[in-house]
């Protein structure tokens, strides 16, 4: 097996992994995918997310809690910087399966039973 074989396998095992290295993983992965594959993300958003933002702001408390996490008199969670200041990676959260790992999360990305 080459290094990069074994990097790669090494990745592949712990992108999904639901624990704080998987996290940092996504973490990771999102910035990247956000900045420098717009395209991946856009497609794979239109092509195979289905649902909707719910609202629950558990994404914005991945790691670390956001510090522009806001909530409002009842108690619903917003973006205190929502526009353009808002970071890439949260405009777009979750782009594919990999990078959905909110349980309850509003949004689903399709199976093949969708097809
Ligand atoms: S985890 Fe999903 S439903 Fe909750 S705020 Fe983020 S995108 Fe919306």
């Amino acid at each position: 097996m080459s290094p990069a074989d074994f990097v790669n396998s090494w990745y592949q095992k712990r992108i999904t992994k639901r624990n704080l290295l998987g996290q940092i993983l996504r973490k990771g992965r999102r910035f990247i995918l956000g900045t420098f594959r717009k395209d991946y993300i856009r497609k794979s958003v239109s092509e195979s997310r289905l649902g909707a933002c719910a609202r629950c702001g558990n994404c914005c408390k991945l790691i670390y809690d956001c510090p522009f996490l806001g909530f409002d008199h009842h108690r619903i969670p917003y973006c205190r910087v929502y526009g353009n200041l808002r970071p890439a990676n949260c405009h777009v959260y979750p782009f594919d399966a990999i990078d959905s790992e909110v349980n309850g999360c509003g949004y689903r990305f399709k199976t093949r039973k969708d097809h």
